[in-house]
């Protein structure tokens, strides 16, 4: 049913009001949960999942030891931006095509899946060359073409959450990728705009255990942009662990301080070591297994 049938009117912001719009991402779709497949790495089952990398792929160097670290302290994908949606248009925008070179370079060394923003429909074709899993940023939840153009691609989609999107609209851009006929969308809550101006963003636990309710899609947490403070990461990861999270999504950087971008809230491959004892420890607490390798 539409949610023109309903007269719920699309400006519902509720997911129970909502619902009725909801076909292919509600829970009773798919009882049993939707496992999203990444070569070897399964997301949305027993196991939690730790995708790690730096915020911008800045240079083989700084890319190939990231990976490398990260791999050695259990995270079984890889992130990195090669286009960054950036603020300000005289910020460092990423090494785009050179960027996503690296990128497929770091997967051949480390065999570790990669996932990588896509901004533009028109450079689908180039990002799926080198991404096992196609992010759609937080800035581009709501960019209907761009979730129509991922829909008809086979290969997982990383769906961030606006970061002034209410779940329910959250559930809707999810609704667009599934019904292009691609089902394998992973929801990742990120952070949304509130009145505290301390941390970046609010990391919202609270979305964590509500889209579990009422959706079979697979839920990771960034608590990297969530929070936007390297310090706070560690403890939000554990947070979103024993809220229920699959996975989390965490920035990692070589020099933190050096970083072109995001280097506030970026981890250190030492920190990032630290931070998957912790998680691995929560996660068998509430019955989960860190997977690490
Ligand atoms: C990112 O993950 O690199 C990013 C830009 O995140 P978001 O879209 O959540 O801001
Ligand atoms: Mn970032």
């Amino acid at each position: 049913m539409l949610l023109e049938d309903t007269g719920v009117g699309a400006g519902s912001s509720r997911i129970c009001d909502a619902a009725p719009a909801l076909r292919w991402v509600r829970r009773d779709a798919r009882p049993a949960g939707t496992v999203v497949r990444v070569q070897r790495v399964v997301i949305g089952g027993p196991e939690v999942i730790l995708i790690a990398g730096p915020c911008a792929v800045e240079s083989e160097e700084q890319l190939l030891a990231t990976a490398r670290a990260v791999k050695a302290a259990g995270a079984t994908i890889l992130r990195g931006g090669a286009f960054k949606p950036r603020t300000s248009p005289y910020s460092f925008q990423g090494l785009k095509q050179e960027g996503l070179r690296l990128l497929a370079l770091a997967r051949a060394e480390t065999g570790l899946p990669v996932v990588t923003e896509v901004m533009d429909a028109r450079h689908l074709e180039m990002v799926l060359a080198c991404a096992d899993v196609l992010q759609i940023g937080s800035r581009n939840m709501q960019n209907f073409t761009l979730l129509e153009e991922v829909g008809k691609c086979r290969t997982p989609v990383l769906l961030k959450r606006g970061m002034s999107a209410t779940l329910a609209e959250y559930l809707q851009a999810a609704e667009y990728v599934m019904n292009g006929g691609n089902e394998q969308v992973i929801l990742c809550e990120r952070g949304i705009r509130t009145f505290e101006p301390s941390t970046r963003n609010t990391l919202d636990l609270n979305a964590i255990p509500m889209l579990k309710r009422y959706t079979h899609l697979p839920v990771i947490v960034d608590p990297s942009h969530g929070t936007g403070h390297s310090w706070m990461v560690p403890r939000m990861a554990c947070a979103a662990i024993a809220a229920g999270a699959d996975g989390l999504l965490i920035e990692v950087h070589c020099d933190p301080a050096s970083a072109l971008t995001d280097g506030a809230h970026s981890l250190t491959p030492g920190e990032f070591d630290q931070l998957t004892k912790q998680v691995a420890a929560v996660a068998a607490a509430v019955g989960r297994v860190a997977r690490t390798a």
